[in-house]
């Protein structure tokens, strides 16, 4: 979800939120009976250094003075328990395939084709590859024939993440067009970055990001363009909740996930947004997500917040954090 942060060329297409961060255990039950979880937004990273721990949900965003020096994220520096923290040098793979073990998780690990090859060497059952065509540098594209290729023969299941927001571009741009002509023909799901880029300073960090370019009315075009799509929208489109329930009533091939936004605004807001796509009859199309990347606690911290959510049904839970993404990514069996 939000920022971009550079590594070594390579952008990050979702958050990176240097907030203030063992996870310790944040309510998860362990062992082999614990029901089966899809997380449908994982990035293929390894180690990031020099990013500390962070707070979740932090509570509120600052102002800031363009005269002053101003901080590149612009949540308020607070405590918070737990903190989660980065894993130890060259430690951060095996952390997050620990814990998805733990867990019993199967995940859709986006990035490169090379990084998304390591974590399926690591742990193949639990892996679900996704690739997409913007290249590693800004703006850069990959071949369609090389993107046919990573769909028709490597065994690439989705295309993500997409973060054509970070570029201002609209999803529905005739210049990327052929890459979703390409998943449709080849009925590969899409997963588009909608919405977010929170970090308070999207101006200073990501210049070309533009919130009105996450609208999900913006998908119609592309929609309307190739019907039998599948569209992942990725961080639900928040906060535009109106536009997102609109193209949920309009098009029944879209779902949403709730990664990032799960665990970067404050936790009332979240459980709000939450509740007002199921309130509104989308329950079978809310799909969990973590947006994993830099601490390896994410996963169970952002699983805890649907488990505690009062407003949901055990079946409603069960929904999101399985059944939904088990059908939209077509996997054999629902739970
Ligand atoms: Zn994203």
């Amino acid at each position: 979800m939000l920022l971009g942060i550079a590594k070594s060329g390579f952008r990050i297409m979702c958050a990176a939120v240097l907030m203030s961060a063992s996870v310790v255990a944040v309510g998860q039950n362990t062992g082999t009976d614990v029901p089966p979880v899809i997380d449908v937004h994982v990035h293929a990273m390894d180690d990031v250094p020099g990013i500390g721990p962070m707070c979740p949900n932090t509570s509120k965003f600052i102002a800031s003075d363009p005269r002053t020096k101003e901080a590149p994220f612009g949540w308020v520096q607070e405590e918070c328990t737990p903190k989660l923290y980065p894993a130890a040098k060259g430690e951060y793979i095996k952390d997050v395939l620990a814990e998805m073990e733990r867990l019993n998780v199967t995940a859709v690990v986006f990035g490169d084709p090379k990084s998304v090859q390591k974590w399926i060497e690591a742990a193949p059952k639990r892996v679900i590859p996704g690739t997409s065509f913007l290249g590693m540098q800004p703006g850069s594209r990959v071949p369609l024939d090389e993107l046919r290729k990573d769909f028709a023969q490597d065994g690439f299941k989705v295309m993500g993440e997409i973060g054509l927001q970070y570029e201002g571009i609209s999803p529905s741009d005739p210049s990327v067009d052929k890459y979703f002509a390409l998943a449709e023909e080849l009925d590969i799901p899409v997963a588009i970055h909608m919405g977010t880029g929170g970090s308070g300073r999207a101006n200073i960090t990501t210049p070309k990001f533009r919130g009105s370019m996450g609208d999900p009315l913006l998908l119609e075009e592309l929609l309307a363009r190739h019907p039998k799509l599948r569209v992942q929208v990725m961080h639900a489109g928040y906060p535009m909740i109106d536009n997102m329930l609109t193209l949920l009533q309009a098009n029944s091939h879209v779902y949403v996930d709730v990664a990032g936004l799960i665990w970067s605004y404050p936790l009332k807001e979240v459980n709000r947004y939450i509740e007002r796509l199921v309130d509104a009859g989308f329950e079978d199309r809310v799909m969990f997500g973590t947006d994993q990347l830099i601490w390896p606690g994410l996963m169970a911290y952002s699983i805890s917040i649907i488990q505690n959510a009062d407003y949901l049904t055990p079946e409603q839970k069960r929904d999101i954090l399985y059944n939904n993404a088990a059908r939209f990514l077509r996997l054999d069996t629902a739970m």
